[in-house]
């Protein structure tokens, strides 16, 4: 068996709202415990140059998420390298058991999970998945230097998985079922002006076709969405970038979801249905997704749970409106 701890705020999860907010309930004095989960730092450490995170005109994600973990560290938060397998909301102190034997209490709790990668759902991508199939081209571009490859999606992900891949790939092909992408402006022209590049708009991805021995890919079929004409495509590496699921699997049949379970959160708040577990950053943002909306829901979770903690267990209350009051006026 392993320990058992109890601690007024834990944080699971170790992306931009993680981070965030035990930057912050550090610097109120609570001591906080982060788990970081599977993926340390999370969805940014897999990404390459970060453009828009204010004070970095250009930053690599890994080394932002780096940043961030130093400073948590540095004022004072216990980060522990676990991931939590199963969490108990049903009574205060909440329970959190991890893969490394140990059970959490908290007498609050922030869940700062994330999202992860979608999938297209094919029988043949699950074939390939790690065979050619990929969605992580940051991980996996260089296995494809000189060949061609596919990317499936229209958003910010694809375009910049794309782009990237022409570092490596002879041809990048990316397919979108609009006729218009979704992707930030400068990323598309970047796109567009990059002769590697070749765009098929209107298409899906119906199948992906390989190899049995060895396993490995050799193209995609694509149906035009309009006509159901089908182009065949070899490509050797296809990354499939098309959004982001949450990852609340830990906590859907104990808390408010929506949207494909996106954890609910009251307006201009980051206090879900059970009183004194907060959530931020992915887990519940089905609008913005980004590092740095993530970081202020991760900074408005550890003032709620301060503010939850001085109220029920200490006793005191606190007049004044959460965030405002006290540091505007004081500035
Ligand atoms: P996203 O913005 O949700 O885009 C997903 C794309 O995949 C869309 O173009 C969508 O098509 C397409 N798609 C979805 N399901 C599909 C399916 N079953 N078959 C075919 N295509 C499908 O996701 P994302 O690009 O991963 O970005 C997620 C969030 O992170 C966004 O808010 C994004 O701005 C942010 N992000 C920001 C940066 C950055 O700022 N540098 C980098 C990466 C991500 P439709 O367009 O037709 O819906």
């Amino acid at each position: 068996m392993g320990e058992t701890r109890h601690e007024k705020v834990l944080i699971i999860g170790s992306g931009p709202a993680g981070y965030t907010a035990a930057v912050y309930a550090a610097r109120a004095m609570l001591e906080p415990v982060l788990i970081q989960g599977i993926q340390p730092g999370g969805q940014l450490t897999i990404t390459t140059d970060v453009e828009n995170w204010p004070g970095d005109t250009s930053i690599l994600g890994p080394d932002l998420m780096a940043k961030m973990e130093a400073h948590a560290r540095e004022v004072g938060t216990e980060i522990v390298s676990d991931i939590v397998t199963s969490v108990d909301l049903s009574a205060r102190p909440f329970t959190a058991v991890t893969d490394g034997g140990a059970t959490w209490k908290a007498d609050a709790l922030i869940l700062a999970t994330g999202a992860q990668a979608k999938w297209l759902g094919l029988p043949s991508e699950e074939k390939y998945k790690g065979f050619g199939v990929s969605a992580c081209a940051t991980c996996d571009g260089f296995f494809y230097r000189g060949q061609e490859v596919v990317v499936a999606g229209g958003g910010n992900t694809a375009v910049e998985e794309a782009l990237f891949l022409t570092n490596f790939a002879s041809k990048v092909t990316l397919i979108h079922r609009r006729d218009s992408l979704r992707a930030e402006k400068i990323l598309q022209e970047r796109l567009f002006r990059n002769p590697k590049v070749e765009i098929l708009w209107d298409h899906t991805v119906d199948e992906v076709v390989g190899s049995e021995a060895p396993l490995g890919v050799e193209g995609v079929r694509a149906r035009h969405v309009a006509t159901g004409a089908v182009t065949a495509i070899p490509c050797k590496g296809f990354f499939v970038a098309i959004g982001h699921a949450p990852a609340s699997e830990l906590v859907a049949d104990q808390l408010e979801t929506h949207h494909g379970g996106y954890v609910v959160t009251a307006p201009d708040s980051a206090a879900t249905s059970v009183p004194g577990v907060f959530a931020a950053g992915d887990l519940t943002d089905h609008v913005y997704r980004q590092a740095v909306t993530s970081a202020g829901m991760g900074c408005m979770a550890a003032l709620e749970a301060e503010r939850f903690l001085a109220e029920n267990d200490e006793g005191k209350s606190v007049s004044e409106p959460l965030g405002w009051g006290a540091e505007v006026r004081a500035g």
